[in-house]
C-alpha cells in the first residue's frame, strides 16, 4: 500500500544520507519533498503540516554527537514522528477486560470488509486466544448478509447465531447476547448493517443496537482504498456512535496509504488491526513502529541511530562538544570516538546496519578503517603521555619511535593517526566558527 510513498521518501533520504554535512537549507529542502510525498499519498493536509513542523523543530536542535551522520539522524526523527502520527506505542489490542460475554460491535459502510473482518477476528480469538466466540449478523437489509456470515462461520469453525427471519437488528442483538450468556461464550461479535453512504437511518439503527448491546469495543471497519473518504467516515462514526478502534482493510491493495496515515491523527481513534487480504487469516495487529519502518523502508538506519544513542556516554559527549566549540579536540577525544565505534560493534557492526547505498559510501570513505586499524589506533593513543595526548605537536621523531615501540606499531601509522586527528580537529574548528551551529551538522560522514 505504501509502495509509492516509500519510493518517494527513499529518494529524499538517499540524498540526505549521502551527505557528511547538512545545512538548514538542505533540511528545509528535504522537508519540502517529504511534504509533497505525503500529500501525494493522500495524507490529510493538517496532519502533514503538523508532522513537518514537528520534524523541523527537532531536526534543527539535533546534537552533533548523537548523530551517526546528520542525514541518518534526520531519518530517525522522521521515523519517530511518523510513529507518533500513527498513534505511538499505545496498546492497540482488543480489550477483553469485561464480564463475559464481552460484546464487540462491528460498524462501517457496506463493502468495507466488515463481515469478512468479523470472521477473521473471531477466528483469531478462537485459535490464538482460545476464546469461544459467537457471531451474529444484524444486517437485515441485505438479504444475503446473514447467510454470508453463517458460511464464514462454517469456514472458520466459529459459531453463528441461528437466523430467524423477520427479526429486527435490536431484537437480534438481544438474542445474540442472551445466547452467548447461556452458551458460555467469552465473546459475542455483532456485525451491524452497512450502507453505501452514511445516512441518518443507518446511524439511528447502529445507535439503537449500541444502546442495547453496550459493546465493550466498537470497531469501525474502513476500506483503505477509499483514502480520505475513509477518514471522514471514521470521524462521523466516532462522533455519532463512539468508536474504540479501527480495522483498516485492503491494505494489500494499491491504495496510496493516506487513510492509514491520517486516520489516527484526524480522529484520535487508534487503528487496531489491518486486513491484508481476502483470506480469513489475512489479519495483522497494527503496530505503529512496524508500519513506520515499512513506509520508510529503513528500519536498519533507525536501529543504527538508536544503538548509537544508547552507546554514547552523554556526559562525555557534552564535554567533547564543549571542547569542540572552543576549537579544541585532542587525542583523548579521538580515543573516545574510537572507543565509541568499538562499542557499536566496530566498523563491521556499524556497516552491517547500513542499507545498501549508505554502506557502499561508508565502505569507500573508511576503506582504511578496518577493525584492526581501530584497535591499533587505540593502542597508539594509550602509549602516549598525557602531555602528548593534549598537545600532539610534542610528538617529534624520537617520541614517535617510543610510541611505536610501546604500541607495537610503526611510525607511519602514528603519522596517519595524527593526520586523521588534524583533519577532525580542523573540521570541528570550522563547525565551531559556523554560528548557530545547532547542527544538523556537519559531522563526519
Ligand atoms: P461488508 O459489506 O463490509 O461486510 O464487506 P465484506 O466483508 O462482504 O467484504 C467485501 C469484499 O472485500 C469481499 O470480497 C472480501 O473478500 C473483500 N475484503 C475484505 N477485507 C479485505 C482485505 O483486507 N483485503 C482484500 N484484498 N479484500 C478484502
Amino acid at each position: 500500500m505504501f509502495e509509492s510513498l516509500t519510493g518517494r521518501l527513499g529518494d529524499v533520504f538517499t540524498k540526505l544520507r549521502g551527505r557528511g554535512a547538512l545545512s538548514e537549507k538542505d533540511v528545509d529542502e528535504a522537508m519540502r519533498e517529504v511534504r509533497r510525498a505525503l500529500l501525494e499519498a493522500d495524507v490529510a493536509l493538517p496532519v502533514v503540516k503538523d508532522f513537518i513542523d514537528k520534524v523541523k523543530a527537532r531536526a534543527v536542535g539535533v546534537e552533533v554527537l548523537k548523530s551517526i551522520t546528520p542525514g541518518q539522524q534526520v531519518i530517525k526523527i522522521v521515523h519517530d514522528e511518523l510513529v507518533e502520527m500513527l498513534g505511538g506505542a499505545v496498546d492497540t489490542s482488543i480489550s477483553l477486560h469485561a464480564a463475559a460475554p464481552v460484546a464487540i460491535m462491528m460498524v462501517g459502510l457496506q463493502g468495507s470488509g466488515k463481515t469478512t473482518s468479523t470472521a477473521k477476528i473471531a477466528k483469531r480469538f478462537e485459535s490464538r486466544d482460545k476464546r469461544r466466540v459467537l457471531m451474529a449478523s444484524l444486517d437485515t437489509r441485505r438479504p444475503a448478509a446473514q447467510e454470508q456470515l453463517k458460511i464464514l462461520g462454517e469456514q472458520t469453525g466459529v459459531a453463528t447465531l441461528p437466523i430467524i427471519a423477520g427479526q429486527q437488528p435490536v431484537q437480534i442483538a438481544r438474542r445474540a447476547i442472551e445466547a452467548a450468556r447461556l452458551g458460555g461464550y467469552d465473546i459475542v461479535m455483532l456485525d451491524t448493517a452497512g450502507r453505501i453512504h452514511i445516512d441518518e437511518a443507518l446511524m439511528q439503527e447502529v445507535a439503537e443496537v449500541r444502546d442495547v448491546a453496550q459493546p465493550h469495543e466498537t470497531l469501525l471497519v474502513a476500506d483503505s482504498l477509499t483514502g480520505q473518504d475513509a477518514v471522514n467516515v471514521a470521524q462521523q462514526f466516532k462522533d455519532r456512535i463512539g468508536v474504540t478502534g479501527i480495522v483498516l482493510t485492503r491494505t494489500d491493495g494499491d491504495g496510496r496509504g493516506g487513510a492509514a496515515l491520517s486516520m489516527r491523527a484526524v480522529t484520535g481513534v487508534p487503528i487496531k488491526l489491518l486486513g491484508t487480504g481476502e483470506k480469513l487469516d489475512a489479519l495483522e495487529d497494527f503496530k505503529a513502529d512496524r508500519v513506520a519502518g515499512r513506509i520508510l523502508g529503513m528500519g536498519d538506519v533507525v536501529s543504527l541511530v538508536e544503538k548509537a544513542a544508547e552507546t554514547i556516554d552523554a556526559e562525555k559527549a557534552q564535554k567533547i562538544a564543549a571542547k569542540m566549540k572552543k576549537g579544541q579536540f585532542d587525542l583523548d577525544d579521538l580515543a573516545e570516538q574510537l572507543a565509541q565505534m568499538k562499542r557499536m560493534g566496530g566498523m563491521k557492526g556499524v556497516l552491517g546496519m547500513l542499507p545498501g547505498v549508505a554502506k557502499a559510501q561508508a565502505q569507500m570513505a573508511n576503506a582504511h578503517m578496518d577493525d584492526g586499524v581501530l584497535k591499533r589506533q587505540t593502542a597508539i593513543i594509550s602509549s602516549m603521555t598525557k602531555a602528548e595526548r593534549r598537545n600532539p605537536a610534542l610528538l617529534n621523531a624520537s617520541r614517535k619511535r617510543r610510541v611505536a615501540a610501546g604500541s607495537g606499531t610503526e611510525v607511519q601509522e602514528i603519522n596517519r593517526l595524527l593526520k586523521l586527528h588534524r583533519q577532525m580537529a580542523d573540521m570541528m574548528k570550522m563547525m565551531a566558527r559556523q554560528k548557530g551551529g545547532g547542527l544538523l551538522g556537519k559531522l563526519f560522514g
